[in-house]
């Protein structure tokens, strides 16, 4: 039999991840095709969408994305202990006692306001050394990043601080995934507004982005001069209303195998609370993934596998670690694949179909498969 190796090692439990690494490549060129030769900021965060941070991060930059951004400082810390050399922004707020960590690995801090620039300053010219800094700017999401009516204020604090390169400015869509683009507009229009300030003072203006996948996929008006693309480059659209204005290849499945059969009387419960009764005399297998892998609770009794090319109900309550599918009469022996998530055959289950099948969005799927799976990097 061969090994198979993930970035941890020989991987002896059944139940992995599959990362196709020329989907990832192919979309990647989907980004570049849409936005021309503009810098591309592959968003890693979350465990580069579950993809597996420094492996994903690699083949991106491989193939023609520029700079990467992670949510919080360790992120980027582990980037750069992995040699990682490109430029990379830290998307989220920081307190004031991580400012010299950043400043130790090189990693772009998000300004979100007067007072945490002010920190910034200090801190750099304290240690002697130069501060790497993106603007946030807030244009209608009221998370991080100071009131669009105010950032002129901001603007000022940073042509002043002295110990800070102003590498960009930046604001995030609530909802450029959405078919109805009027927030979006209102939005950008609001950006764009804020950013007067620069020729208004005759100061060169930095570089401004706004643009994430929704934005990338449907308004080209918002590329400005950088797009920081994230669920797109692992083939996953941002919602259902999305245009579907590239063609993305999914690039992870969930994959594991039957490690029990058995036939169920009729009228008996399976699983816990006995949320599922077999109508009939059914076979039922047995899978090593559960909801302690991140394959959510909420797919009980509405879930599909894969098995043998054809699609089976996922029955009785997922376990933490194991759960059951009825094949009804059909067969299926111990060891054969079974997929969770991705193709076999003919068929098909994506990711976004878990996702609404279990109330909830094809992100928080993809980084809910937790790292007890092993990620496995077909190429
Ligand atoms: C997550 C994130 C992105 C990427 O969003 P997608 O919808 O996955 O493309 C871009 N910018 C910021 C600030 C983010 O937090």
């Amino acid at each position: 039999m061969t090994q198979i190796y993930s970035e941890e090692g020989i991987i002896q439990r059944p139940t992995v991840v599959d990362i196709d690494v020329a989907a990832l490549r192919h979309n990647v060129q989907c980004a570049r095709s849409l936005v021309g030769d503009r810098p591309l900021m592959g968003i890693v965060k979350a465990n580069a969408y579950g993809h597996g941070l420094v492996r994903t991060s690699q083949e991106f930059l491989r193939c023609g994305v520029d700079q990467l951004g992670v949510a919080f400082l360790e992120e980027g810390i582990v980037l750069r202990k992995a040699g990682l050399r490109a430029p990379i922004l830290v998307l989220g707020g920081i307190l004031s006692e991580q400012i010299a960590h950043y400043l130790e690995y090189d990693l772009m801090i998000t300004a979100p306001s007067v007072f945490k620039l002010e920190q910034i300053e200090e801190t750099a010219a304290g240690n002697g050394e130069r501060a790497k800094v993106h603007l946030k700017i807030d244009t209608g999401l009221e998370r991080i990043g100071v009131h669009h009516d105010h950032a002129h204020e901001l603007f000022e604090a940073a042509v002043a601080a002295r110990h800070c390169d102003l590498c960009g400015v930046f604001s995030h869509f609530a909802d450029a995934h959405a078919a109805d683009g009027t927030y979006t507009a209102l939005q950008l229009e609001r950006f764009l507004e804020a950013l007067e300030f620069f020729p208004r003072h005759s100061l060169p203006t930095p570089p401004r982005h706004i643009a994430n996948s929704g934005a990338i996929l449907q308004h080209p008006e918002t590329f400005l001069d950088m797009v920081r693309p994230g669920i797109m480059l692992y083939g996953v659209y941002p919602s259902e209303e999305t245009r579907r204005s590239a063609e993305l290849r999914p690039s992870l499945s969930l994959r594991t195998r039957v490690v029990y059969f058995k036939v169920v009387r009729q009228g008996s419960r399976v699983g816990y609370d006995g949320t599922w009764t077999a109508p009939e005399d059914t076979r039922v297998v047995t899978l090593p993934v559960g909801y302690g892998d991140g394959y959510r609770r909420a797919l009980s009794n509405k879930g599909s596998v894969l098995i043998n090319g054809r699609k089976y109900p996922i029955v009785g309550n997922i376990s933490m670690d194991q759960l059951m599918v009825s094949i009804g009469q059909d067969s299926a022996h111990n060891n054969e694949e079974a997929v969770l998530i991705g193709t076999q055959g003919k068929e098909c289950i994506t990711c976004e179909q878990v996702a609404y099948l279990a109330g909830t969005s094809p992100y928080e799927v993809l980084v809910g498969i937790n790292t007890r799976v092993p990620r496995r990097y077909i190429d």
